[in-house]
């Protein structure tokens, strides 16, 4: 069932509270691949009725960011997750998640979604100035703010997220440890194309050669777990080994290897180490990481 609104969502919901069914929560942003698929049928087989949101969020996108060419594949979508047995389908417009008067053009709709008007959640300075929050200014406070109104909007009993966006899962339990949110977050493996590719709405956006030099990520950390087996712990060391796969056709933003839990940085890795990189590709911004002790 495709629900477009708030008032909806709760309707429907509340009624599977009285009959005490347990509700699970998937937040996307669309385009659903194989990826996000992992994250449905896992809540399909963990709850009674499971939620899907469908929804490319204005306010965790910067200015000078993809998000109005982000891939919109609603009807697609919403048949993939019929497919899969999803209960509901929930894909709000901006408007009706962050109240914006319908008159106004889109643009001045969005310049006024700030925090000058609309109340966020920010989560820690030290969990959002590094890899990811570091080059997109306010894209965690965007995150946080859009999947604690989804938890209030669903009120699920389990959020189902992508180790994929490895910062992104760590802020998440971060913020709902500690504002006391009674819903547990659980966190699903990469699911990558046979080459190695995670994959990624983005990855649509990469030519076929594109593509393969997108495998330099995959490349780089699963050389450093190998060192990392071989008995090489230093993290400068660890993280030198990645030079030899970047050419001219890559931008590195960030490597980092960090403590899992906390984003710690340290001098010696361990089996709670996690490799994360970033790096633009034919154009395009990838993400990928990889734990080496596992989640
Ligand atoms: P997005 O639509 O990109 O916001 O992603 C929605 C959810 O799907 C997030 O929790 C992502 O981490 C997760 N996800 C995206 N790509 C993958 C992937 N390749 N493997 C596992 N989870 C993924």
């Amino acid at each position: 069932m495709l629900l477009n609104r708030i008032d909806e969502v709760r309707a429907e919901v509340k009624k599977w509270k009285t009959e005490g069914l347990k509700v699970g929560l998937v937040p996307t942003m669309g385009a659903l691949h194989e990826g996000h698929l992992s994250l449905i049928k896992k809540a399909k087989a963990e709850c009674d009725k499971v939620v899907v949101s469908v929804f490319v969020n204005p306010i965790q996108f910067g200015p000078s960011e993809d998000f109005d060419k982000y891939p919109r594949t609603l009807d697609a979508d919403t048949k993939l997750c019929d497919s899969e047995g999803v209960d509901i389908v929930f894909a709000p417009t901006p408007a009706e998640m962050y109240g914006t008067n319908s008159n106004e053009n889109e643009n001045s709709k969005l310049e006024r979604l700030s925090n000058d008007i609309l109340t966020y959640v920010c989560p820690p300075f030290f969990y959002v100035n590094k890899l990811c929050g570091k080059s997109r200014v306010g894209h965690f406070d965007g995150v946080c703010t859009v999947v604690m109104k989804l938890f209030n909007i669903v009120q699920p009993d389990l959020a189902f997220f992508g180790q994929k966006d490895a910062q992104q899962v760590i802020i998440i339990k971060k913020m709902v440890k500690d504002l006391n949110i009674p819903i547990q977050i659980i966190q699903c493996p990469i699911v990558r194309e046979k080459s190695g590719l995670a994959l990624s709405s983005r990855n649509k956006y990469l030519s076929e050669e594109g593509k393969k030099d997108a495998l330099v990520l995959n490349q780089i950390l699963n050389n450093i777990k190998m060192c990392y087996n071989k008995g090489i712990t230093n993290v400068e060391a660890l993280k030198e080994t990645a030079y030899t796969y970047l050419t001219n056709k890559h931008e590195l933003d960030y490597l980092e290897i960090l403590d899992k839990d906390s984003l710690e940085e340290k001098k010696e890795a361990d089996e709670n180490s996690i490799a994360l990189i970033a790096c633009k590709v034919d154009g395009v911004r990838l993400i990928d990481n990889i734990t080496f002790g596992g989640f």
